[in-house]
């Protein structure tokens, strides 16, 4: 196959007659069980022999990205995902027994999984290819055709995504479409039969609105602020551990990347302490380490940069890990911050973070703590870190975020029947496993009438059998 990749599209199809396009090869001839497993089985082939190509097209987008974050979390979960996939869609696709209002007897019912048609899928830069690829496999699986748009900070990735598109599927089932928000709003507003959005909730709000004028369903994977709750008697040297793990992957350009910490206020310095020891012992220097991914652009750090200025201005204490090691880095570094104690004004409070800072508010009590999360939008992730059985109960019959991962951060998200989903401002939907299948499936339900039933006692006249039947049913 080619390897000469990102190159760029000719000129962007036209939206609306590529939608057409689709659609109209989808009712000539919908991909069946073989159809889709032989499509998943090519794009598993495809990803794994263009895998250096995925890791050079990242890192170029990103400046840098560590190789191992790429393989990790862009490559090897999309190739999880196909996996289980194939493994399950049989079982999957097969009608399930639906049991029937005993009422009604002998009539079956059932529920028959139907692919819905065109689906649209919109992708953000920050797992570019896992957040683009994931979603059609899900799609594919489910038997529908594939609009695809990823993302404009990801040029490379995008073109890249682009070319192996093409290389699996004919032009008339998945078609990849470039290009800026633009783009992205007209995209948005085409009559998909279901729309897929990851990216911010500003912008989610948006895709909404476009998506409601054609009743087109959403599931939108949106953003957020996604603490960790670190317990009274917790190891506090585990939790900084754990939380510096998530923080620092992708320099905290994670959707689920842990946003702040809460920690009862008598330990907020040990944890502090050992966070900063933790990062030290990941990252001993930043810009010649090939093993720390780059903030994505120029933008987005100097957004990190105008917080900090925001939070000192505030006479908010800052801890950095800066070592310098006389050496460029390709592209641009934030060093790990923690922010101390920041006031609920200050913009990394305010919205979420998306890169290596971290604010550590002290708690005094775990009821405040809890009354804390409780009072801002429902968090995308929550990671409470907590031994205590009692306790973890109540806080986890309290918070009501997108997902939860107990005494650890991210690894929730490679979980094949862990649904992901935000809820409230971090989003609506599930995809990912079974789930995904199902969100770009209608469950239709079906009901099989007997040759023999009762359903003539309900035509008038009303006989006195069917009035005593009722009067004694409703009695
Ligand atoms: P973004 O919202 O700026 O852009 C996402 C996509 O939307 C891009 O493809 C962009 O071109 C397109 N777009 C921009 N404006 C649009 C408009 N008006 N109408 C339609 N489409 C438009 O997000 P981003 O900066 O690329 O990604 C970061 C955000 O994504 C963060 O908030 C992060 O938390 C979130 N995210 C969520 C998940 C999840 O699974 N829930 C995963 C990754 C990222």
């Amino acid at each position: 196959m080619d390897t000469a990749l990102h190159r760029p599209a000719a000129s962007p199809p036209p939206l609306a007659e590529t939608l057409d396009r689709l659609r109209a090869a989808w009712q000539r001839q919908r991909p069946d069980h073989a159809q889709r497993m032989a499509d998943l089985d090519q794009l598993a082939v495809t990803i794994r022999a263009h895998r250096e190509s995925i890791v050079e097209a990242i890192s170029a987008d990103f400046g840098r990205r560590a190789r191992v974050e790429t393989l990790a979390a862009d490559v090897m979960v999309t190739l999880e995902e196909i996996k289980h996939v194939r493994r399950h869609l049989r079982s999957w696709m097969k009608p399930k027994r639906a049991p029937i209002n005993p009422l009604f007897l002998p009539a079956r019912g059932e529920i028959r999984y139907l692919p819905l048609g065109v689906v649209g899928i919109v992708a953000p830069w920050n797992y570019p290819f896992q957040l683009a690829i994931i979603p059609l496999v899900d799609a594919i699986a489910a038997g529908n055709h594939v609009m695809l748009k990823p993302s404009e900070f990801t040029p490379r990735t995008s073109a890249l995504i682009r070319e192996l598109c093409a290389a699996v599927f004919p032009a008339d089932r998945v078609a990849v479409i470039e290009g800026d928000a633009s783009v992205g709003a007209a995209f948005t507003a085409l009559p998909f039969d279901h729309l897929l959005f990851t990216g911010s909730t500003a912008v989610g709000r948006k895709v909404m609105a476009a998506a409601a004028s054609n009743l087109t369903p959403v599931t939108l994977e949106l953003g957020g602020k996604s603490p960790a709750l670190i317990a009274p008697d917790y190891d506090i040297a585990h939790a900084a551990e754990r939380i510096a793990t998530g923080k620092l992957f992708n320099a905290g350009q994670t959707c689920v990347a842990p946003d702040y910490v809460l920690v009862p206020e008598t330990q907020r310095d040990a944890f502090i302490s050992a966070y900063l020891a933790a990062v030290a012992k990941r990252h001993p220097q930043l810009a010649g380490n090939s093993d720390v991914t780059c903030v994505i652009n120029p933008r987005q750090a100097s957004r990190l940069r105008e917080w900090l200025d925001d939070a000192r201005q505030r006479g908010v204490a800052i801890r950095q890990h800066a070592p310098d090691d006389g050496t460029q880095a390709p592209g641009e570094i934030i060093p790990p911050t923690v922010l101390i104690d920041p006031p609920d004004e200050a913009r990394v409070m305010q919205e979420e973070i998306f890169g290596p800072l971290l604010p550590v508010k002290g708690y005094r009590t775990h009821e405040e703590a809890l009354a804390y999360i409780l009072g801002r939008d429902r968090p995308l992730a929550f990671y409470p870190f907590d031994r205590d059985r009692d306790r973890l109960e109540r806080t986890l019959d309290t918070v009501v975020a997108g997902s939860v991962c107990v005494n650890d951060t991210l690894i929730q998200f490679g979980q094949h029947e862990l649904p992901i989903g935000g809820v409230g401002a971090s989003g609506m939907g599930h995809y990912h496993g079974h789930q995904g299948f199902l969100t770009f499936s209608k469950a239709m339900p079906v009901m099989h009438q007997a040759r023999l039933n009762g359903m003539g006692l309900f035509d008038p006249p009303y006989s006195k059998l069917i009035k005593r039947v009722l009067d004694f049913l409703t009695r």
